[in-house]
């Protein structure tokens, strides 16, 4: 019987420039791959928020939707399962002579306790396990640290990685031949599955995209060379309204739907053919401080989840509810916060100015604690990334890496970023209906 390989995609949803697919493929003679919407991402998490709200579960279900039709263009099959891993694979291995499993390598708690239930679920079958890091831009071999000690200070690692790290190539993936593809009598759920209502787009997003690789794709060609927006982006990335002030990548590159380097390639591509400027630099320059949040959280483990982060500091933080329902509802003495806070409701999307200012708003100004407001934008956000939204939120209340533990005067920001309240009446005017 030949060797087949399983190819178990998680936070890696691409066909292009993926490391497990192309290891699998080189190294079988037959490939399947695996996609698992775990019951637990839906689930209440501690603070009773539910971990996965409706806008990230439709932008997934998209997500794999694309995943595996250009799966299926490769003649690879996904199966999808809307069950824990460790339940269903032990049978998902009978009678498939699966000999190896390829996932991309995640450190995180959840993530690896999930890693090792599914693991020990098909012992008996004797697999090679195979885990890559995919998610970087600098790969965790090629940077000039020990993990122990990466710089605490974000400056002190941007400037030593760009001058010795270069972002590895792009991965080819290689089409398997017509034999093989197998029966595969899986479906995907749909958002009613999932535990939601379906739901319409509200028209004021900003984040007006569809999840999958292939939209990634039609963004960087929208935003880079159809428009051309790149070139500006220095000066409109602290926008608030519309969907070209920023990239609008993280949601695609949080799941993985494209990569790191692809867009960095793309950008060197662009800076080759239409121009190099500061706002080219600075979209690598963000791409690098989302590798260094991966790196802060990979040095300090479950530091990141503690109320003291990796400061250790204790603050004496308030768990006051009522506080906590005037943020999430709008209702604090605010209208910049109470703003940003309605876009996140009724859109899944905040801008980075925004987020700066109602986390700093939540853990400095009221001293909440702030892993509540974490966990909310974790329920919420379309783009949610575990590294950039605790490694945030710890710099934002003080337990991170922000050497001047700073606090948002939040009226000034409004003066400064919205000073014809043009986003505020956009978000605020809703209210009175
Ligand atoms: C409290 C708080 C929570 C956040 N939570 C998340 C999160 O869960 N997921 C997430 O992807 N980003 C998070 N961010 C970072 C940032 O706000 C978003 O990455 C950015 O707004 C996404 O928009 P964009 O893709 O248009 O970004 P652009 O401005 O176009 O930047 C390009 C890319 O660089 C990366 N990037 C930019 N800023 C940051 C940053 N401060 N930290 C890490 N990476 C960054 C993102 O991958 C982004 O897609 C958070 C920021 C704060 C202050």
């Amino acid at each position: 019987m030949s060797n087949t390989g399983l190819v178990w995609f998680r936070n890696n949803l691409r066909c292009q420039d993926n490391i497990s697919l192309h290891k699998a493929i080189a190294e079988n003679e037959k490939v399947l791959a695996i996609y698992f919407f775990d019951p637990r991402h839906y689930d209440n998490d501690r603070f009773g928020f539910k971990k996965t709200e409706k806008y990230r579960a439709k932008f997934l279900l998209e997500t794999v939707t694309a995943l595996k039709l250009n799966l299926e263009k490769l003649n690879i099959p996904l199966f999808v399962y809307q069950q824990y891993p460790e339940d269903v694979m032990p049978q998902f291995f009978e009678g498939r002579n699966i000999s190896n499993v390829y996932t991309q390598k995640e450190w995180t708690k959840e993530e690896t306790d999930v890693s090792e239930a599914a693991k020990n679920s098909i012992d008996r079958y004797g697999v090679t396990w195979h885990e890559d890091f995919d998610q970087f831009l600098f790969h965790p071999e090629d940077i000039p640290f020990d993990i122990q000690n990466i710089p605490q200070v974000f400056t002190n690692f941007r400037k030593k990685c760009e001058k010795y790290v270069s972002v590895r190539p792009q991965i080819t993936i290689e089409k398997l031949p017509e034999s093989n593809r197998v029966e595969n009598t899986t479906e995907l759920p749909i958002v009613l599955d999932l535990g939601f209502e379906d739901f319409a787009e509200d028209s004021r997003t900003a984040f007006p995209f569809c999840g999958g690789e292939n939209e990634a794709l039609k963004r960087i060609e929208a935003y880079f060379w159809d428009t051309k927006k790149l070139s500006y982006y220095k000066k409109t990335r602290n926008g608030l309204i519309g969907k070209d002030y920023s990239s609008k990548l993280s949601a695609w590159l949080a799941n993985g739907s494209i990569s790191a380097r692809t867009i960095y390639h793309e950008i060197k591509k662009y800076e080759q053919q239409v121009t190099k400027n500061d706002s080219t630099y600075w979209l690598i320059f963000e791409l690098i401080w989302r590798d260094f949040f991966k790196y802060i959280s990979l040095k300090h483990g479950n530091h990141i989840f503690r109320i003291g982060g990796i400061l250790q500091k204790d603050y004496g933080w308030k768990t006051d509810e009522e506080m906590l329902d005037q943020w999430i509802n709008a209702e604090t003495s605010e209208p910049f916060v109470n703003a940003n806070m309605l876009e996140i409701k009724y859109t899944g999307w905040m801008s980075n100015r925004g987020r700066q200012n109602v986390a700093s708003f939540f853990a400095k100004e009221q001293e909440l604690d702030w892993r509540i407001g974490a966990a909310y934008f974790e329920s919420m956000l379309i783009d949610y990334d575990v590294h950039s939204n605790y490694g945030n939120w710890l710099y934002v209340a003080g337990v991170g890496n922000d050497p001047r533990d700073r606090k948002f005067n939040i009226k000034s920001q409004a003066e400064r970023y919205d000073p014809q309240q043009k986003y505020q009446n956009l978000w605020l005017q809703s209210k009175l209906f």
